[in-house]
Protein backbone atom coordinates (compact mmCIF):
# COMPACT_ATOMS: atom_id res chain seq x y z
CA UNK A 1 0.00 0.00 0.00
CA UNK A 2 1.36 3.40 -0.84
CA UNK A 3 1.63 6.14 1.28
CA UNK A 4 -0.45 9.34 0.70
CA UNK A 5 2.42 11.62 1.15
CA UNK A 6 5.87 10.40 -0.66
CA UNK A 7 8.54 10.80 1.51
CA UNK A 8 11.77 12.19 -0.16
CA UNK A 9 14.99 9.66 0.54
CA UNK A 10 18.53 10.34 -1.03
CA UNK A 11 20.20 6.85 -0.99
CA UNK A 12 23.95 7.50 -1.07
CA UNK A 13 25.75 4.07 -1.83
CA UNK A 14 23.96 1.31 -4.09
CA UNK A 15 25.81 -1.91 -3.04
CA UNK A 16 23.86 -5.25 -1.77
CA UNK A 17 22.51 -3.01 0.58
CA UNK A 18 21.57 0.39 -0.54
CA UNK A 19 20.02 -1.47 -3.54
CA UNK A 20 17.79 -3.49 -2.02
CA UNK A 21 16.81 -0.55 0.33
CA UNK A 22 16.88 2.34 -2.50
CA UNK A 23 14.30 -0.61 -4.44
CA UNK A 24 12.31 -1.34 -1.35
CA UNK A 25 11.70 2.13 -0.60
CA UNK A 26 10.28 3.03 -4.35
CA UNK A 27 8.18 0.29 -3.83
CA UNK A 28 6.29 1.92 -0.76
CA UNK A 29 5.94 4.67 -3.00
CA UNK A 30 8.93 7.03 -1.37
CA UNK A 31 10.80 9.52 -4.12
CA UNK A 32 14.02 8.41 -3.98
CA UNK A 33 17.62 9.93 -5.60
CA UNK A 34 20.41 6.95 -5.44
CA UNK A 35 24.00 8.14 -5.73
CA UNK A 36 26.94 5.84 -6.35
CA UNK A 37 30.85 7.20 -7.58
CA UNK A 38 30.21 4.03 -10.05
CA UNK A 39 29.17 4.70 -13.30
CA UNK A 40 28.20 0.85 -13.85
CA UNK A 41 26.49 0.49 -10.81
CA UNK A 42 24.40 3.58 -11.99
CA UNK A 43 23.71 2.26 -14.82
CA UNK A 44 22.13 -1.26 -13.76
CA UNK A 45 19.64 0.81 -11.52
CA UNK A 46 18.94 3.37 -13.91
CA UNK A 47 15.21 1.67 -14.95
CA UNK A 48 14.87 0.69 -11.59
CA UNK A 49 14.78 3.91 -9.78
CA UNK A 50 13.39 7.32 -10.94
CA UNK A 51 16.47 9.38 -9.85
CA UNK A 52 20.18 8.25 -10.28
CA UNK A 53 23.29 10.13 -10.05
CA UNK A 54 26.68 9.26 -10.68
CA UNK A 55 28.68 11.67 -7.87
CA UNK A 56 31.19 11.48 -5.83
CA UNK A 57 29.52 12.18 -2.34
CA UNK A 58 32.57 13.70 -0.45
CA UNK A 59 32.48 16.56 -2.60
CA UNK A 60 30.11 19.27 -1.46
CA UNK A 61 29.51 20.65 -4.92
CA UNK A 62 28.46 17.39 -6.13
CA UNK A 63 25.83 17.34 -3.33
CA UNK A 64 24.76 20.62 -3.69
CA UNK A 65 24.01 20.22 -7.34
CA UNK A 66 21.87 17.31 -7.03
CA UNK A 67 20.15 19.33 -4.28
CA UNK A 68 21.09 16.63 -1.92
CA UNK A 69 20.82 19.73 1.40
CA UNK A 70 16.89 19.66 0.65
CA UNK A 71 16.16 16.49 1.98
CA UNK A 72 14.45 15.67 5.06
CA UNK A 73 15.63 11.97 5.16
CA UNK A 74 19.15 10.50 3.83
CA UNK A 75 20.91 6.95 4.29
CA UNK A 76 24.45 6.64 3.70
CA UNK A 77 25.44 3.02 2.80
CA UNK A 78 28.67 3.11 1.91
CA UNK A 79 30.26 0.13 3.39
CA UNK A 80 33.78 -0.78 2.72
CA UNK A 81 35.22 3.16 1.39
CA UNK A 82 35.25 3.89 5.60
CA UNK A 83 36.43 7.17 4.37
CA UNK A 84 34.12 8.14 2.28
CA UNK A 85 31.23 7.00 4.74
CA UNK A 86 32.14 8.59 7.25
CA UNK A 87 32.86 12.28 5.19
CA UNK A 88 29.42 11.69 3.62
CA UNK A 89 27.91 11.32 6.89
CA UNK A 90 29.42 14.59 8.47
CA UNK A 91 28.58 16.63 5.23
CA UNK A 92 25.33 15.77 5.35
CA UNK A 93 24.71 16.75 9.55
CA UNK A 94 26.51 20.03 8.03
CA UNK A 95 23.71 20.25 5.99
CA UNK A 96 21.19 19.84 8.99
CA UNK A 97 19.38 17.05 7.11
CA UNK A 98 16.60 15.81 9.76
CA UNK A 99 17.15 12.18 10.03
CA UNK A 100 20.42 10.40 8.90
CA UNK A 101 20.65 6.82 8.92
CA UNK A 102 24.43 5.04 8.30
CA UNK A 103 25.88 1.85 7.54
CA UNK A 104 28.72 0.46 9.48
CA UNK A 105 30.94 -2.65 8.90
CA UNK A 106 31.85 -2.46 12.49
CA UNK A 107 31.07 -1.24 16.10
CA UNK A 108 33.40 1.23 15.89
CA UNK A 109 32.83 2.45 12.30
CA UNK A 110 29.74 3.48 13.76
CA UNK A 111 30.59 5.19 16.68
CA UNK A 112 32.30 7.39 14.69
CA UNK A 113 29.45 7.86 12.39
CA UNK A 114 27.25 8.57 15.23
CA UNK A 115 29.84 11.35 16.40
CA UNK A 116 30.07 12.75 13.07
CA UNK A 117 26.17 13.38 13.30
CA UNK A 118 24.36 10.11 12.04
CA UNK A 119 21.39 9.93 13.81
CA UNK A 120 20.60 6.03 13.43
CA UNK A 121 23.23 3.67 12.55
CA UNK A 122 22.48 0.43 11.70
CA UNK A 123 25.02 -2.77 11.27
CA UNK A 124 23.43 -5.59 9.15
CA UNK A 125 26.08 -8.30 9.16
CA UNK A 126 26.71 -7.72 12.77
CA UNK A 127 23.20 -7.62 13.50
CA UNK A 128 22.44 -10.43 11.14
CA UNK A 129 24.90 -12.91 12.84
CA UNK A 130 23.19 -12.51 15.96
CA UNK A 131 19.89 -12.87 14.53
CA UNK A 132 20.42 -16.12 12.79
CA UNK A 133 22.85 -17.05 15.98
CA UNK A 134 19.03 -17.46 17.44
CA UNK A 135 17.52 -19.80 14.96
CA UNK A 136 20.41 -22.17 14.39
CA UNK A 137 18.94 -24.35 17.49
CA UNK A 138 15.97 -25.10 18.76
CA UNK A 139 12.67 -23.91 17.32
CA UNK A 140 12.43 -20.48 16.44
CA UNK A 141 12.09 -19.61 12.91
CA UNK A 142 12.43 -15.78 13.18
CA UNK A 143 13.89 -13.51 16.16
CA UNK A 144 14.14 -9.90 16.76
CA UNK A 145 15.41 -7.95 19.44
CA UNK A 146 14.16 -4.50 21.36
CA UNK A 147 16.85 -2.62 23.07
CA UNK A 148 18.73 -4.70 25.09
CA UNK A 149 16.20 -6.56 27.12
CA UNK A 150 12.96 -7.58 25.35
CA UNK A 151 12.38 -10.25 21.84
CA UNK A 152 9.88 -11.03 19.52
CA UNK A 153 10.41 -14.68 18.23
CA UNK A 154 8.31 -17.00 15.81
CA UNK A 155 8.31 -20.36 16.70
CA UNK A 156 6.94 -23.83 16.15
CA UNK A 157 4.33 -24.27 19.32
CA UNK A 158 5.86 -26.87 21.39
CA UNK A 159 4.63 -29.85 22.38
CA UNK A 160 3.18 -29.17 25.94
CA UNK A 161 1.26 -26.22 24.74
CA UNK A 162 -1.02 -28.46 21.58
CA UNK A 163 -4.51 -29.17 22.64
CA UNK A 164 -5.38 -26.43 25.61
CA UNK A 165 -6.48 -22.49 24.96
CA UNK A 166 -3.56 -19.65 25.50
CA UNK A 167 -5.09 -19.59 29.51
CA UNK A 168 -5.54 -23.67 29.96
CA UNK A 169 -2.18 -24.28 29.26
CA UNK A 170 -0.43 -21.35 31.56
CA UNK A 171 2.00 -19.92 29.18
CA UNK A 172 1.98 -16.32 30.38
CA UNK A 173 2.22 -17.86 34.11
CA UNK A 174 4.85 -20.16 33.30
CA UNK A 175 6.81 -18.79 31.04
CA UNK A 176 6.29 -15.45 31.31
CA UNK A 177 5.81 -14.90 28.02
CA UNK A 178 2.54 -14.00 26.06
CA UNK A 179 1.45 -15.24 22.72
CA UNK A 180 0.80 -11.95 20.24
CA UNK A 181 -0.50 -14.81 16.99
CA UNK A 182 -0.97 -18.29 16.24
CA UNK A 183 -0.90 -19.58 12.59
CA UNK A 184 -2.37 -22.95 12.02
CA UNK A 185 -1.04 -25.10 9.45
CA UNK A 186 -1.94 -23.74 5.53
CA UNK A 187 -3.44 -20.92 7.36
CA UNK A 188 -2.51 -17.18 7.78
CA UNK A 189 -1.32 -15.20 11.44
CA UNK A 190 -4.39 -13.51 13.39
CA UNK A 191 -4.45 -12.18 16.91
CA UNK A 192 -4.01 -14.45 19.85
CA UNK A 193 -6.97 -14.31 22.39
CA UNK A 194 -7.24 -16.63 25.93
CA UNK A 195 -9.39 -18.64 23.95
CA UNK A 196 -7.43 -19.54 20.95
CA UNK A 197 -6.51 -23.40 20.69
CA UNK A 198 -3.27 -24.58 19.91
CA UNK A 199 -2.62 -27.23 17.09
CA UNK A 200 0.30 -29.22 16.64
CA UNK A 201 2.54 -27.55 14.34
CA UNK A 202 0.95 -24.37 14.56
CA UNK A 203 3.43 -21.63 13.92
CA UNK A 204 3.35 -19.03 17.28
CA UNK A 205 4.80 -15.31 17.50
CA UNK A 206 5.95 -14.33 21.10
CA UNK A 207 7.21 -11.74 22.96
CA UNK A 208 8.35 -11.17 26.40
CA UNK A 209 12.51 -10.51 28.00
CA UNK A 210 15.17 -12.20 26.15
CA UNK A 211 15.88 -15.05 28.34
CA UNK A 212 12.24 -16.08 29.04
CA UNK A 213 11.55 -16.56 24.92
CA UNK A 214 14.99 -18.23 24.24
CA UNK A 215 13.74 -20.84 27.14
CA UNK A 216 10.11 -21.07 25.67
CA UNK A 217 11.42 -21.45 22.13
CA UNK A 218 13.81 -24.38 23.77
CA UNK A 219 10.89 -26.38 25.03
CA UNK A 220 10.69 -29.59 22.89
P1 LIG B 1 27.44 -3.50 0.27
O1 LIG B 1 28.18 -4.32 1.29
O2 LIG B 1 26.08 -3.05 0.72
O3 LIG B 1 27.42 -4.13 -1.09
P2 LIG B 1 29.57 -1.77 -0.58
O4 LIG B 1 30.50 -1.12 0.38
O5 LIG B 1 30.09 -2.90 -1.40
O6 LIG B 1 28.28 -2.14 0.21
O7 LIG B 1 28.96 -0.72 -1.60
C1 LIG B 1 29.00 0.61 -1.35
C2 LIG B 1 28.70 1.41 -2.62
O8 LIG B 1 29.08 2.75 -2.32
C3 LIG B 1 29.49 0.98 -3.85
O9 LIG B 1 28.60 0.77 -4.93
C4 LIG B 1 30.43 2.16 -4.11
O10 LIG B 1 30.60 2.43 -5.50
C5 LIG B 1 29.71 3.32 -3.43
N1 LIG B 1 30.64 4.36 -2.99
C6 LIG B 1 31.85 4.19 -2.42
N2 LIG B 1 32.43 5.38 -2.20
C7 LIG B 1 31.58 6.34 -2.65
C8 LIG B 1 31.62 7.78 -2.72
N3 LIG B 1 32.66 8.48 -2.26
N4 LIG B 1 30.55 8.40 -3.26
C9 LIG B 1 29.50 7.71 -3.71
N5 LIG B 1 29.40 6.38 -3.68
C10 LIG B 1 30.43 5.69 -3.17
Amino acid sequence: TARKHSTRVVVIGLGRFGGALARELVTHGSEVLAIDSNPHIVQQYSDLLTHVAVADTTDTTALEQLGVPDFPHAVVSIGSNMEASILTTSLLADYRIPKIWAKATSRQHGQILERVGAHHVVLPEHDMGERVAHLVTGRMIDYIEFDTDYAMAKTTAPRSAVGATLTGSGLRKHFDITVVAIKHRGGEFTYATPDSVVAEGDQLIVSGRIEEVERFSDLT
